[in-house]
């Protein structure tokens, strides 16, 4: 039987990236993963010319633990920059309208009323919230009112996260708003003393995908690994063996069973659920509890003639108020040089999510029909697409529904009776590349501070008994 000091169970970011910055500060690891491949929801799939993402298409960052992490893996210099356009729309009755990034533009935009632009001014002198189990639609309503909820920050939490913002946890989904609240009092007074403590230091968004698409994140990140990954692992048990875990897993050789002092579960919540519950009840109906919503990404491929609209810009996101199928639209050419042939255009569409559950029972003629019908009324699209791919993850992403904070919080009490057991996922500590990578590095410190502690308590009891 094998044995490793450190076992990851699950090849996705969360899995991957744990295993490269614990192998990186110097521990055994072996990585066990499902498929015949690595990358769980990540893949870049090319075709006739055209270069398309599975799920996530760019990383979003303004972390700096992010930042060194691909300077440390040598990932910088496979990092293709978004092309520097900050022009993102919104679907306004049918039309597509400039989103404004500030707040000045805010108050010159068609997008907001005249008593919407009013109530957005009173933002500083609302008073701090207990901001506890809030739903992020009362959050924004309570902050920014109501057309700020409807017109903007829906569309942003369905289309980016495939939420429903009336049951969308606020402490879990927006906790650098929430946070700001709680510090200063008004998110306009938290922005303006950020800026102004951290002028020099502050940390800059920065857009950016990889040569080569997305995969290139996961097959830079996997060799250093070489020897440390086994695919076509599936795991279908794990017990206690003393101070070990024993884990088993189904292989195209048959059974194989590990043991390890540390095991790190990084994969979806239905099945930790269900690896766990024997062991732990209590932690098992936690995980089990946890809902997904369904997403289809419909990539169409234009002729560039075939568009009225110049789609100079990053894409739209529609507000649910538009009742649109489509909950936005990433212009996939635009962002990145390389990813439709000359002279044509790549338009991935996002469908689906919390709201719209139907679509994950549609059939793809469907789904293409429904995206080109809306496409052509909102960007002047004449006849349909040339090209086409659609990707459909039934268990997209996470919900954090209900009070989820508070779940998170009684997850990790429940882990603290288990040493040696670690959980990173997407359903813990965000969804995005961004979280799941700076997940990872906490996992790696927090698994060196206890270590460190256990050393110096064996170095006590050492001392201790050489006394007596
Ligand atoms: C459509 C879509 C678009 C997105 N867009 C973005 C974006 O633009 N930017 C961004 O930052 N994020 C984006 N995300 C979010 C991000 O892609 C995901 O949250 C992230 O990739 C999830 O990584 P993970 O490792 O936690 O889970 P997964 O990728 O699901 O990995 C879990 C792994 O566990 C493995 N596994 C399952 N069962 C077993 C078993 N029995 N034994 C062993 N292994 C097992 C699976 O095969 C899989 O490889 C998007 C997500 C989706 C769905």
């Amino acid at each position: 039987m094998k044995s490793v000091e450190t076992l990851i169970i699950g090849g996705g970011i969360s899995g991957l990236s744990s295993a490269w910055q614990l192998n990186h500060s110097g521990r055994e690891v072996l990585l066990w993963e499902a498929k015949k491949r690595m990358g769980g929801k990540i893949a870049t799939h090319s075709d006739q010319g055209y270069t398309t993402e599975q799920s996530a298409s760019m990383v979003l960052n303004f972390r700096p633990e992010v930042s060194h992490f691909l300077n440390e893996s040598g990932l910088d210099n496979h990092k293709l920059l978004r092309t520097p356009t900050s022009r993102r729309y919104l679907v306004h009755q049918g039309i597509l309208q400039d989103m404004p990034m500030k707040m000045a533009g805010m108050l010159f935009s068609p997008l907001w009323s005249l008593p919407g632009k009013l109530r957005l001014t009173l933002e500083p002198f609302i008073l701090k919230g207990a901001s506890e189990n809030e739903s992020v639609a009362d959050f924004i309503r309570r902050r920014l009112g109501n057309e700020m909820l409807d017109k903007a920050l829906s569309a942003y939490v369905s289309g980016t996260l495939a939420s429903d913002p009336e049951l969308a946890d606020s402490l879990s989904v927006l906790p650098h708003l929430t946070a700001l609240e709680q510090r200063y009092g008004s998110l306009t007074a938290g922005v303006f003393a950020r800026k102004v403590l951290n002028r020099k230091k502050a940390a800059v968004t920065e857009g950016f995908s990889f040569h080569g698409g997305m995969s290139t994140l996961i097959d830079e990140l996997s060799k250093p690994l070489l020897g440390k990954i086994r695919t076509s692992h599936s795991i279908n048990n794990i017990c206690r063996h003393g101070r070990y875990w024993l884990v088993t897993a189904q292989t195209p050789e048959g059974e194989q069973n590990c043991l390890a002092e540390n095991l790190v579960l990084c994969t979806p919540a239905p099945l930790s659920a269900r690896l766990l519950n024997r062991l732990n009840p209590e932690l098992g109906s936690l995980l089990k509890a946890i809902d997904y919503a369904s997403v289809s990404v419909v990539h169409l491929g234009y002729h560039r003639q075939q568009v009225i609209h110049p789609l100079e810009g990053t894409g739209f996101l529609t507000p649910w108020r538009e009742k649109l199928h489509l909950n936005g639209s990433m212009w996939m050419h635009s962002l990145f040089k390389d990813r439709a042939p000359q002279d044509h255009v790549l338009l991935s569409n996002y469908m689906g999510g919390a709201r719209k559950p139907e679509i994950a029972t549609w059939d793809n003629n469907r789904r293409i029909d429904s995206a080109n019908r809306e496409l052509k009324a909102l960007l002047g699209i004449k006849g349909d697409a040339e090209w086409t791919r659609i990707d459909v993850h039934q268990q997209a992403l996470p919900l954090y529904h209900g009070k989820y904070a508070l779940r998170q919080q009684k997850i990790a009490d429940q882990l603290i009776t288990m040493p040696g057991l670690h959980l990173n996922a997407n359903y813990l500590g965000g969804v995005s590349i961004r979280d799941r990578i700076v997940c990872a590095q906490n996992l790696a410190l927090e698994m060196s501070r206890r270590d460190a502690l256990k050393q110096q308590s064996t170095l006590l009891a050492t001392r201790q008994t050489c006394r007596a």
